[in-house]
């Protein structure tokens, strides 16, 4: 196919994320991808400020990320996982439970970020159930974003969610209101008149620690995290955590609970988990959750997905999670975050901005109305960037590698959008 042929072809009869079919806007052909830089089918080179959805934390073309792949694959791509077992999994797992916080040490491996959450919240049902008490529903707060599937759309923001689509086959659960930035009693107070009021029906809380993602990009301050700890422990409710986006540094701690220094029962891991190669996620949880689930001998957990603990996936995550500890990511998430402050700054004057922040590696300029997103894209690509603005915001979250100019490039693209908003 020529690329004109491909665009077109893809434009018909590709279905893309969020998207009408066919297509409104035509997409960009990307050809290669290496260190930061995606290169499109004309040859224009593009600096990655989004990591492709925050998961390429080493940039792309690693070398030792190549590597775990091709030597697996010398093995073997796949095997069930049903009655199976291989080293990438129980090595990934062992990995992965030294890092988690202390009290987490089991694993379920999930094919993506949104299984994942799934399994979370059957966890935290089952683990009821086989009490033979009915708990059927969860706290959680509004602002957030925990995945596409139905569970998950249940959980996420019932107004900025898909929840006016389903209203009707959605899980009815509790929602707190959005936790402020700073300390607040009177929310605290809130939080606990909700909890109090509901726990009889409540398997547990679900949230996404520090960092609300998808659901607005918003930061918000760790004590409220710690009252939700206090809380699930005063009534016996289980802490999911979702971690997806948080996970592996990107807030500035290993995990966003890290800030609060909070442990949750049970918390997803998923995107930068695989350094950004394959999809892969996990559920973790703490013995007791384990135990309550499967002590009653009832019913195990009911989940299991035919591509398990991928091989391929799990050793590029081993690969990913060692290059994580021998780089000084904290001192790189660190930089990137000065320079995003810096080169932001710009943009908290400019008209049309309601809002500029940063936490970690994350930069944001929330706009008081929906951008255009061709507009701000168009802006960008011509500073040489790629971001994927929604809503009212524009915002990256580049890969940890980026060097203090390309992160001044990615800043330079966003103020360039912003400026687009007069
Ligand atoms: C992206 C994300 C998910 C969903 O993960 P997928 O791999 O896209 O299914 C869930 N929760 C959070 C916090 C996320 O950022």
């Amino acid at each position: 196919m020529t690329p004109e042929e491909l665009l077109a072809f893809d434009r018909e009869h590709v279905w893309h994320p969020y998207a009408p079919m066919p297509a409104r806007h035509a997409n960009h052909a990307v050809v290669s991808a290496r260190g930061v830089r995606l290169t499109l089918a004309d040859g224009t080179e593009l600096i990655d400020g989004m990591s492709s959805w925050w998961a390429a934390i080493h940039g792309y073309d690693h070398p030792v990320l190549n590597a775990a792949i091709i030597d697996q694959l010398g093995r073997m791509a796949h095997v069930m996982f049903g009655g199976l077992t291989h080293p990438p999994a129980v090595e990934l797992a062992r990995t992965l439970l030294d890092l988690a916080p202390a009290g987490i040490t089991k694993v379920f491996f999930a094919d993506s970020g949104s299984v994942s959450v799934e399994v979370a919240i059957k966890m935290a049902l089952q683990y009821w159930r086989a009490r033979g008490v009915d708990r059927p529903r969860l706290l959680t707060v509004r602002g957030g974003y925990h995945g596409d599937t139905f569970g998950d759309m249940a959980v996420c923001d019932p107004v900025n969610g898909m929840h006016h689509l389903f209203t009707d086959v959605l899980a009815s659960h509790v929602f707190a209101p959005e936790p402020p930035a700073g300390p607040d009693e009177a929310y605290t107070r809130e939080l606990e008149r909700l909890v109090a009021e509901h726990a009889h029906e409540l398997a547990g809380i679900i949230a996404e620690p520090i960092v609300q993602g998808a659901g607005g990009m918003r930061f918000y301050d760790p004590s409220h995290l710690r009252t939700l700890r206090r809380l699930a422990d005063e009534h016996g409710l289980l802490l999911i955590l979702d971690e997806i986006a948080t996970g592996f540094g990107r807030s500035g701690e290993l995990w966003g609970a890290d800030h609060a220094g909070v442990v949750p029962d049970i918390m997803c891991v998923g995107k930068a988990l695989t350094g950004g190669y394959l999809s892969m996620a996990a559920t973790l949880c703490t013995d007791g959750v384990a135990e309550g689930i499967s002590a009653s001998g009832e019913a195990p957990l009911m989940h299991g997905p035919t591509f398990m603990a991928n091989p391929l996936a799990a050793s590029v995550s081993l690969a990913s999670l060692g290059l994580l500890a021998e780089r000084d990511w904290r001192t790189e998430v660190k930089t990137i975050e000065a320079g995003l402050a810096a080169g932001l700054e710009e943009a908290r004057a400019m008209p049309g901005v309601a809002d500029v922040r940063t936490k970690g590696a994350i930069g944001v300029v929330q706009t008081e109305a929906p951008v255009d997103v061709q507009r701000v894209q168009a802006a960008a690509m011509a500073h040489g960037v790629w971001l994927r603005p929604f809503g009212r915001l524009i915002y990256t979250m580049p890969p940890y590698i980026s060097t203090p100019e390309e992160v001044g490039r990615i800043t330079a693209a966003m103020t360039a959008a912003a400026r687009t908003l007069a």
